[in-house]
């Protein structure tokens, strides 16, 4: 049955709502890279960032509306396990959280800057983050692990953990499904590898000297490496000039030639 017109009135007027609320959400403008950033593993990515270089990507601006269940979805975790905390019976006497939630944690510094990001959970010694990813990518982290930028991120704010004086033994993403059924989601875990976190962040402080040292100038010396490079704000295909915009990662696009021309052969 076709909805009445009084029906599409309300639905006019409803995704109106939705859409202003989910656009109009504070985004981030800093400069300086997050713990989640930290790991990603294309300089050059990192150094647009590092320089705030304007955005070239010519993407149709979409309602982020899978970023918005994401966010709803830690908001409905930290809401359960706040409630849990409170109904733990010690809470009454001590008022100690046992499952520590979005906590502001800093992980270091990157060129004299600190870095720092919330962190989801804090459980006797295990950092935890979550994840909700959708079924495909869900599918590939099964197969292939989390991937070195969700790895790093979370042994960064096992880091931050310890830095603020707290005992860190291991660290876990879970990823829980976007759009699949519960029994479907993933628990990716690993002993906390403090070397990693710091190795990455003087990475990330290396390039960052660059780029306040040598402007735009620095961003043809720092390496590329695919990360997630459709997504990448910075991508400009068929770009020669990585100042003004990235034609992507080198050895990917030979791949995909060698490949494009063992088709033609
Ligand atoms: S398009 Fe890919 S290779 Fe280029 S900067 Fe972005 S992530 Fe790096």
């Amino acid at each position: 049955m076709t909805p009445s017109q009084k029906v599409l009135d309300q639905q006019r007027e409803l995704d109106d709502l939705i859409e202003a609320h989910i656009n109009n959400a504070p985004r981030s403008l800093q400069v300086e890279p997050g713990p989640s950033e930290i790991g990603i593993p294309c300089d050059l990515r990192l150094g647009y960032k590092l320089l705030g270089h304007p955005e070239v990507a010519d993407r149709p601006r979409r309602l982020p509306w899978k970023a918005w269940i994401g966010t709803n979805v830690h908001r409905g975790l930290e809401e359960l396990l706040t409630l849990a905390n409170m109904s733990r019976p010690s809470w009454s006497e001590n008022g100690v959280d046992r499952y520590q939630l979005e906590q502001r944690v800093t992980v270091g510094q990157v060129d004299g800057t600190d870095i720092s990001g919330n962190s989801d959970l804090y459980l006797d010694g295990v950092v935890w983050d979550w994840k909700i990813p959708g079924g495909t990518t869900l599918r590939e982290y099964k197969r292939n692990g989390p991937g070195p930028q969700y790895e790093v991120q979370a042994h960064e704010y096992g880091l931050g953990w310890e830095l603020r004086g707290y005992p860190v033994t291991d660290v876990a993403i879970y990823f829980l499904p976007r759009d699949q059924e519960w029994p479907q989601r993933f628990l990716w875990s690993a002993p906390y590898n403090r070397d990693l976190a710091l190795e990455r962040l003087a990475r990330v402080d290396g390039i960052a000297k660059l780029t306040r040292a040598l402007g735009p100038a620095a961003l043809p010396l720092l390496k590329r490496r695919a990360s997630w490079c459709q997504s990448c704000p910075w991508r400009l295909p068929g770009s020669q000039d990585v100042t003004r915009g990235c034609p992507g990662d080198p050895d990917a696009l030979e791949q995909a030639a060698s490949e494009l021309s063992d088709l033609i052969a």
